[in-house]
């Protein structure tokens, strides 16, 4: 399929991100739609052909786990990408329509995001680099698919936007300046698997303002350094409805003092700077499924599930195992067997 500009119609708007935006559109000579995503580039043009010859990569990508592409071209100053058009948009925008996602569907999306992330590194040598919700897609057929794949590192160094690939799904070993390696990519899995699972944001808050915590005081060299994989810290977060775990010193409470004062990353009213937040994420334990529920609210979520989710957040990056080590927990087992009819649920919105 030879793509020019001139012959898509833009249909409609599907989203904005940092990197640039997603328009659906029809391929007038053929009538195919597809979203075709702009990427507002800053780079001279032998960058630009290099760039359009990296994207070949995204034509060779097949999998039933992948978005897939159509082509790329360039659109001064612009790089389009168009891809295949999936109809139910991405989990971030189901969530925010339906609110938390069965964990049943869960189960799922955590089982697709696997095989598309050890299809993408054991046939192409890709790391992802940018998992999160709005990355995961879902269409009318019930199949579930990943988008927005580092498939081209002069890409990524092009887009006109510094914040692009700052972003709060980073792991911990990341915000501290190491390599990207597809452990990386799991750390983000999780964080957005228990995004889904409550249908909020795992790091915003909700318990009330507390005059009495001491705001002024700056030592954090009282800081105990709880361990994360003690299976006893996220149960007191409860109280607080909260995912951000019990705080365990200053750092955590500077924070919550600091919300009101702080930028708004997610609607969903949290309100820590980027900044507070990465500190947080480095040295608090990782947030877990559970402890996003109160005593008595509701039915707990599977123990596998739980268990799961803890392998994906464990902080330290030797002990977190690789996509192919969490594809073998006993969650994704269930995954595989469940008779849960994603086109079916997919009907419902
Ligand atoms: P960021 O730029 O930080 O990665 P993002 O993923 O939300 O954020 P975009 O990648 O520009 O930003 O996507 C914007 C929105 O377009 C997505 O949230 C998704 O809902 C929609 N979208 C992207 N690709 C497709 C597609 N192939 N089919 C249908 N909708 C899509
Ligand atoms: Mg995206």
């Amino acid at each position: 399929l030879n793509l020019q500009d001139s012959d898509l119609r833009k249909l409609s708007e599907l989203g904005q991100g940092n990197g640039g935006s997603v328009v659906k559109v029809e391929h007038v000579p053929t009538g195919t739609i597809m979203a075709k995503k702009i990427v507002l580039i800053d780079a001279k043009q032998a960058v630009r052909k290099q760039i359009l010859r990296e994207l070949e990569i995204l034509h060779s990508c097949r999998s039933a786990y992948i978005v897939s592409s159509y082509g790329a071209f360039m659109a001064e100053p612009n790089i389009c990408i168009c891809m295949e058009f999936m109809d139910k948009g991405s989990f971030d925008g189901i969530y925010k329509t339906i609110g938390p996602i069965d964990i049943e569907v869960v189960a799922k999306v955590a089982l697709a995001v696997l095989e598309g992330l050890t299809y993408l590194y054991d046939v192409h040598r890709i790391i992802h680099r940018d998992i999160k919700p709005s990355n995961i897609l879902c269409n009318s057929q019930g199949e579930i698919k990943l988008c927005d794949f580092g498939v081209s590192g002069e890409l990524i160094n092009s887009i006109a936007n510094t914040f692009v690939g700052t972003s709060v799904y980073m792991s911990p070993e990341r915000i501290q300046g190491a390599e990207y390696s597809i452990k990386s990519d799991v750390w983000s899995l999780g964080i957005s698997l228990i995004e889904l699972a409550l249908g909020r944001f795992p790091f915003s808050e909700s318990d009330p303002y507390d005059p009495e915590d001491d705001y002024s005081e700056e030592d954090d060299s009282s800081d105990p350094n709880p361990n994360p994989t003690n299976p006893d810290l996220g149960k007191t977060a409860t109280h607080r409805d909260s995912l951000l775990p019990p705080s365990s010193g200053k750092t955590a409470r500077r924070i919550s003092k600091r919300r009101s004062k702080g930028v708004s990353l997610h609607g969903g009213g949290l309100t820590m700077s980027i900044i507070e937040l990465m500190h947080h994420i480095v040295r608090e334990p990782a947030p877990r499924l559970s402890s996003g529920k109160g005593p008595g609210a509701g039915a707990a979520f599977p123990t596998e599930a739980e268990e799961f989710v803890d392998a994906c957040l464990l902080k330290d990056p030797e002990e977190r195992k690789p996509p192919g080590g969490l594809l073998k927990f006993s969650w994704m087992d269930t995954a595989r067997m469940s008779i849960f009819d994603i086109k079916e649920w997919a009907s419902t919105f």
